[in-house]
């Protein structure tokens, strides 16, 4: 997918990508879930530079652990982004692409061992502990 553009709930946090793949991760650990009332979805990972703002005033970032950035709209409390600043690689929330939503693929799950048993989901995914 190209040109992708995306905003977060209020509007006034606008993200453009050059190109991203399709598939789409959850992540089931602790501080995921934590932050998005259960598991987080994520984008495929892309490289710092092809990721724009419309502006940086609403965007906030917490520095959840060594080289780990959680971005979201300070507006609106929107997740934006998840960023390895040592790779320099970000994932973001699929949510915020509402015209590219119906193309993903759910792929994978991670930190599928952290999973609580209260809930599954039904997708053949990829689960990785
Ligand atoms: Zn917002
Ligand atoms: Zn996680």
């Amino acid at each position: 997918m190209e040109n992708l553009q995306g905003q977060c709930l209020c509007g006034r946090t606008i993200i453009t990508v050059s190109q991203i793949t399709r598939d789409v991760t959850v992540c089931h650990c602790s501080m995921c879930r934590k932050q998005a009332a259960g598991p987080m979805f994520y984008t495929d990972r892309v490289p710092d530079n092809q990721i724009h703002f419309n502006q940086k005033e609403t965007v906030g970032v917490y520095p959840s652990s060594k080289e780990i950035e959680r971005g979201f709209c300070n507006q609106c409390g929107t997740f934006l982004f998840f960023r390895n600043t040592k790779q320099q690689m970000t994932s973001m929330n699929p949510e915020l692409f509402d015209e590219q939503i119906s193309a993903l693929n759910f792929e994978k799950e991670i930190y599928y061992d952290d999973k609580p048993d209260y809930y599954v989901f039904a997708n053949k995914t990829i689960k990785r502990p």
